[in-house]
């Protein structure tokens, strides 16, 4: 049987377009997408690179942050998942399999918009598991806009408040749990190096959080702290058909080098990576994960 480890070509490794129409009301439902997404549920294997470590995971329910967590676990981290109370069957779904793969979950619902919510999220964590390691922020909003005539101050603000303010709010609250050997990793984008132009606040988000890994690497490097950030290209996520008109669902992927998306288990490697002691030396680094599209 061959599985993400055998030696195999990429091209076609994953499905690729054209793919059958689809759009769903955000933040979308995985179960809804057609082909359903790898998340590694029956295909990530750990080899324990994370053994006994404590992780909070953002965007936890779905996407690459569902890949996430379920790598994460058979890495053997307890994992806190975080995402939007109307994802909490699909959370309860990642929470199921954190907890089939030996470790502790935590659900935690709520708009990361609101910074006590972050401040709750981290000192739920901390009281759940005894500390915090790891802290993966995942989750993300990507509202489309294809004119500057139609920009909307409102727009920019949920897209900052959503995509950025967490990187502040997060790290704050988790700082004094942060022992030397944590990790930081950030979910940047494609788009945040070569933006599309109707997703102008979007990609100044994600540009925003490249430069932001950067920036508290070198602030947390005198504590052993390292910062790192994953940027990925399309992936197929709920996102897409959440946020992004049928005509681009159907050639999704097309674009990259690979002409294919990358899937969610595919964005879950260079996340365990980056987490784990085997990334010592890197730190304010984030890395692309596109297909083989050159982003710097
Ligand atoms: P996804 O929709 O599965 O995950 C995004 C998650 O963000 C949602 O599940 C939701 O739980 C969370 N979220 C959104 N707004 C929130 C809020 N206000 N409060 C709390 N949680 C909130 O899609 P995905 O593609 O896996 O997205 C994960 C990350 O990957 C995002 O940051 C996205 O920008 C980034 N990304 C995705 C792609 C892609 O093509 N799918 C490409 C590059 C980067
Ligand atoms: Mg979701």
């Amino acid at each position: 049987m061959s599985t993400m480890y055998t030696p195999q070509d990429p091209i076609h490794q994953y499905p690729g377009p054209p793919f059958p129409p689809q759009q769903q009301s955000a933040p979308g439902d995985v179960h809804e997408m057609d082909p359903e997404p790898d998340h590694g549920e029956k295909s990530y294997v750990g080899f324990g690179r994370l053994a006994g470590r404590k992780a909070l995971v953002t965007g936890a329910d779905s996407g690459i942050g569902r890949a996430v967590a379920i790598a994460y676990a058979r890495e053997g981290a307890d994992v806190a998942l975080s995402y939007l109370p109307e994802e909490q069957s699909q959370a309860e779904e990642v929470a199921a399999l954190v907890e089939a793969a030996g470790q502790k979950s935590l659900l935690f619902p709520g708009d990361l918009q609101d910074e006590a919510t972050n401040q709750a999220l981290v000192q739920a964590t901390v009281d759940a598991f005894g500390g915090l390691d790891i802290l993966a922020i995942i989750a993300g909003t990507m509202p489309t806009v294809d004119s500057i005539d139609d920009f909307e101050t409102a727009t920019l603000d949920h897209v900052l408040k959503a995509n950025i303010y967490p990187l502040f709010w997060l790290t704050k609250a988790a700082s004094p749990h942060l022992k030397p050997g944590a990790s930081i990793v950030t979910c940047s984008s494609i788009q945040g190096f070569n933006p599309s132009p109707s997703l102008a606040e979007y990609a100044v988000s994600k540009a925003g959080i490249a430069n932001w890994t950067r920036a508290m690497a070198q602030q947390l490097a005198e504590r052993g702290i390292r910062v790192n950030g994953v940027a990925p290209g399309p992936v197929w996520t709920p996102l897409q058909p959440a946020f992004v008109p049928n005509e681009k669902i159907e050639s999704f992927g097309s674009e990259a080098a690979y002409g294919r998306p990358g899937q969610p288990v595919e964005l879950a490697p260079p996340f365990v990576m980056l987490a784990s002691q085997e990334a010592s030396y890197i730190s304010g680094e984030t890395i692309a994960v596109t297909g083989g599209t050159p982003v710097h």
